[in-house]
């Protein structure tokens, strides 16, 4: 074969991603845009916006239709998460977490009669589900995890404590994964096994966590498990494969939360070049001096490497390819841009910027998760060290 023939490379998107894009973005402006700052100010969580996200299909977005998801690949969900954060971290973070670490794990390792039992509500909106994986003395150690089961005939007892677990303590919560110890292996390490835990088992608890800095409308949950009993059937997959099933999860999730820092950035950036054409000052817009426009054209290039670098990662998870190294790559590159991005953002709107009329300030807080969430910056360089062969 001729390499004239040969399409090696191909930077389009097929018909339906930019079609889902166009109304993912159209939803946002629409719908979240009006009511973002007021959510955010009053540290609001909305069933009601939540699902309307369900009804245009933002739920179960790369899971198959026997259990009811809307079969894209995996791109399409991230041009979603990517186009929602364009105009607000909360809603984006509910998407993201909802799909990624609450559907993911069900999906990809749960037994059929789980996926039948739970899938299609996820997949709706009419539900959501939480991933516990975070406790309070163990966070990026996710090895160093003490809540336990302890099995009792053909129950488990689960004791123990989790923080910081997104869409596990609101009106919609069906449930949560939760990672427990269940023995010690033979090399001396734990063992660990999920369970799926349901709101209302005797000895379970979700408390909401408010005062939040950033993603205030999204939902975020203290739980606590004091002897909860619950049947083995309720075990995610099989025993022992729990830590294998949660590393895996947060690859995929890395994914969704580099999306959140690319659109964030690219909505940062949209109000920023706005702001900078109108806003006059010595006669002529700001956009004119070279100090705005060069930070401009930095954001503009980072963004255009951000995206390339996410498509890639995306492109290699749709083609069974592994991708880990370049999920951790995007998701790392992505969350510090919009960092950069975001305070750029803040500069060039001045005084305004730091004002809540201006949603620039909301996207330089709702940056910050994104350097601390599913592995923070520290962790992602630890991860591509180890793939580089350091
Ligand atoms: C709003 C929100 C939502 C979240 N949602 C979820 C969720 O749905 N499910 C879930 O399980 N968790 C969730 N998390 C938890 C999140 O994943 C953790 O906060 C994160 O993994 C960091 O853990 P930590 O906060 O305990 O920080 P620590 O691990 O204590 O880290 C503190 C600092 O030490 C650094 N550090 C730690 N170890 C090393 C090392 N070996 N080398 C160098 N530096 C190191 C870290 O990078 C960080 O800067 C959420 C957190 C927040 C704030």
């Amino acid at each position: 074969m001729g390499f004239g023939r040969r399409k090696v490379l191909d930077f389009n998107l097929t018909k339906e991603q930019e079609m889902i894009r166009k109304e993912v973005w159209k939803f946002a402006i629409n719908e979240i845009a009006p009511i973002a700052s007021d959510l955010d100010e009053k540290e609001e969580f909305s069933v009601e916006l939540t699902k309307k996200m369900g009804e245009i299909g933002l739920f179960g977005m790369f899971v198959s239709e026997k259990y009811e998801g809307q079969a894209m690949d995996y791109l399409s969900y991230i041009i979603a998460v990517e186009e929602i954060a364009r105009v607000d971290g909360s809603q984006a973070a509910t998407i993201a977490a909802g799909n990624s670490l609450g559907i993911g794990p069900i999906y990809y390792f749960g037994t059929e009669e789980q996926k039948k039992k739970y899938l299609p509500k996820l997949c709706s909106g009419e539900g959501l589900w939480g991933f516990g994986l975070t406790e309070p003395t163990a966070g990026s150690d996710a090895g160093g995890s003490k809540t336990t089961a302890v099995q009792d005939g053909d129950d488990w007892i689960i004791n123990g404590s989790k923080i910081f677990i997104t869409n596990a303590a609101c009106e919609l919560t069906m449930g949560v994964t939760v990672q427990a110890v269940t023995d010690t292996r033979p090399d001396g390490k734990n063992e660990y096994t999920c369970f799926l835990v349901e709101p209302g088992m005797p000895g379970f608890k979700a408390v909401p966590m408010h005062k939040k800095m950033m993603w205030r409308s999204s939902n975020t949950a203290e739980l606590y498990f004091d002897n909860v009993r619950v049947p083995k059937d309720n075990i995610l997959g099989n025993r022992g494969d729990g830590f294998h099933q949660m590393l895996k999860t947060l690859d995929g999730g890395r994914l969704s939360i580099g999306a959140m820092g690319l659109g964030g950035a690219q909505g940062a950036f949209d109000a920023a070049l706005k702001y900078a054409k109108e806003r006059e000052q010595f006669g002529q817009p700001i956009s004119k001096f070279q100090a705005i426009a060069f930070k401009l054209a930095d954001s503009a290039m980072e963004i255009e490497c951000a995206r390339n670098l996410m498509y890639k990662a995306c492109w290699l998870r749709n083609q069974n390819l592994p991708f880990a190294k370049e999920a951790a790559m995007a998701k790392l590159y992505c969350s510090e841009l919009m960092g950069r991005v975001a305070n750029h953002a803040v500069q060039i709107h001045g005084g305004y910027g730091l004002m809540k009329e201006y949603n620039v300030e909301r996207f330089y807080r709702d940056q910050k998760l994104l350097d601390i969430g599913e592995g923070t910056s520290e962790v992602q360089r630890m991860v591509i060290s180890r793939y580089i062969g350091c």
